[in-house]
């Protein structure tokens, strides 16, 4: 059989050319041009020879060249290599190398890093978003652009097997070296489609945010791929910014809200600086725990409700959802979606499967057709993530008899003071009820006698001032007393990631003692 992702794009320019697909910089680019584009963009990656099982790594931010490139290489039958935008030379260089990278595609502003990765590792470079004549090292730099006025381009997209791989997203820079997931067409497809019947179905007329990171599993699958399979339009921002973020989806009349919950944090503060509105019809949050009173601030705000779902890069990425037009179960991430099992293992057996009963605490494992084909070129690693069909996620929680799923933290954040496991989510979800806090980060940090402190990094409310010593009064009264934070840090902002999550291992350097 045959079936291609890059059909998201192209079938759905042949059904409705002149819809909109993007909103970029005030301009509109329709789902025809954009397509046309990218036959274009492919005519010229073809010409550097690049063929069905070519790996064509790129570095993009939000910009349209993202789709332009991302199923220029799809539509080419060659499996794209998305790098973190944060990446330096030398995480690119080992993401280059160990993908096997036959060419990297580079945003010219991120050429500093870039381009000695590409020269390090023999890997041939061409950028886009870069002007004529700009050069590095004292040699012009190719133009993807340019090369595809000279090439000539391509009709149709390859066929490929549905089980070829399509994709490989790097994950887990938080413990150790980098590994590949290896995603198929079918597995994305399926992903895709699964979410439109069941988890958040889009209109056509639905105009999405598109602030999520695409080379990120979370935004390419549940913004870019879903949108495109649908021809609703997204709005591009390169880079999260709430006050930015809440007027383009005023300006373009933004529908669906899809993001992290440090970004809501963010609406919910933008939100009290203007009286504008987008008119959402929901939301949708996922990456990390989204604390109650975020929610259901955010849809004070807004008017719109969230619906939380749960996944990995491992599982493309989607494992469970609080499904649209079903009850919302707040601090929950709802069921397992369509064609996904999840359920609850014993976390300290490790070669084998010990799955336990509903409402026990254990290790989230999954099986189902989101699930990866391995870690490239890491059977080792594959091994001992996969364990008899089930996928090890790494996070403790329940399932409960209805199929609820809660996630109550990763394994490695959970904090152990005097023998006493703390669950920072838990203790996040109390913060984030105090009126003055806007979002907080729990985390532990080494510590004589107790093994771990607990510690809080709290950033304040729009207008509020915070008082450290307040905070740790007030969360002593609201929670067990081995839960507490001691220790508790104001600070502006958090340290985020690219994808927007907190880095609690930057927060655990900042404050060690
Ligand atoms: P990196 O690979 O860069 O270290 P990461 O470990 O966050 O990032 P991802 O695949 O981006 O890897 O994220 C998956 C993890 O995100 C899950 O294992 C889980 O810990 C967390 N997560 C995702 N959704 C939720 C949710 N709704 N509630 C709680 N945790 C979540």
């Amino acid at each position: 059989g045959t079936l291609s992702i890059a059909a998201i794009l192209a079938d759905t320019a042949r059904r409705t050319p002149d819809a909109p697909a993007l909103h970029f910089m005030g301009r509109t680019t329709a789902y025809g041009e954009l397509w046309d584009q990218t036959r274009a963009y492919a005519g010229a990656l073809a010409a550097r020879g690049i063929g069905r099982g070519s790996r064509v790594a790129m570095i993009v931010p939000n910009v349209p060249d993202f789709p332009r490139v991302y199923y220029a290489a799809l539509a080419l039958g060659a499996v794209v290599v998305p790098i973190h935008l944060l990446f330096k030379a030398d995480e690119i260089a080992f993401v280059l190398e160990d993908s096997g990278a036959d060419l990297l595609v580079a945003a010219a502003p991120l050429l500093a890093e870039a381009a000695p990765a590409a020269a390090r590792t023999g890997t041939p470079l061409t950028t886009v978003l870069a002007p004529e004549g700009l050069e590095v090292g004292g040699a012009p730099v190719p133009r993807l652009e340019a090369e595809a006025a000279q090439a000539e381009p391509i009709e149709r997209y390859a066929s490929v097997n549905p089980l070829d791989a399509a994709t490989v997203l790097y994950t887990s820079g938080t413990t150790g070296t980098p590994k590949g997931a290896v995603g198929s067409h079918l597995a994305m497809i399926e992903q895709v489609h699964v979410s439109l019947i069941d988890s958040f179905p889009l209109l056509r007329e639905d105009v999405v945010y598109g602030g999520l990171p695409f080379f990120h599993s979370f935004g390419q699958m549940a913004v870019l791929n879903i949108a495109f399979r649908r021809g609703a339009s997204i709005i591009l921002l390169p880079k999260f910014d709430p006050d930015e973020a809440l007027a383009l989806l005023v300006r373009h009349g933004g529908t669906v809200f899809t993001a992290v919950p440090t970004n809501y944090a963010g609406m919910v503060e933008a939100a009290k600086r203007t009286a504008e509105r987008p008119p959402l019809r929901y939301a949708v949050s996922g990456g990390a725990a989204l604390p109650v009173a975020l929610l259901e601030a955010f849809e004070e705000a807004y008017g719109a409700q969230v619906h939380e779902g749960y996944g990995l890069t491992e599982t493309a990425p989607s494992c469970t959802f609080n499904m649209v037009g079903e009850p919302i179960r707040p601090g929950t991430v709802g069921t397992p979606i369509w064609g996904v099992d999840v359920a609850v293992a014993d976390p300290d057996v490790e070669d084998r499967i010990v799955l336990l009963g509903t409402d026990v605490l254990g290790e989230i494992v999954v099986r189902g057709h989101n699930l990866m084909k391995g870690y490239l070129g890491r059977p080792d690693a594959t091994a001992e993530a996969v364990v008899d069909g089930w996928f090890r996620t790494g996070d403790l929680g329940t399932v409960g008899a209805d199929g609820v799923v809660r996630i109550v933290d990763r394994k490695k954040d959970m904090i152990i003071r005097n023998g006493y496991n703390v669950y920072p989510t838990e203790v996040e979800a109390v913060l984030a009820r105090h009126p003055h806090v806007s979002i907080a980060a729990v985390f532990g940090v080494p510590h004589d006698t107790h093994g771990q402190e607990v510690h809080a990094a709290v950033v304040p409310a729009q207008g509020a001032s915070v008082d450290a010593a307040e905070v740790v009064a007030y969360m002593k009264e609201k929670v067990a007393a081995f839960k507490y934070p001691r220790v508790v840090h104001v600070v502006d902002e958090l340290p985020l990631g690219a994808s927007g999550k907190v880095l609690k291992r930057e927060l655990v350097k900042q404050f060690a003692p």
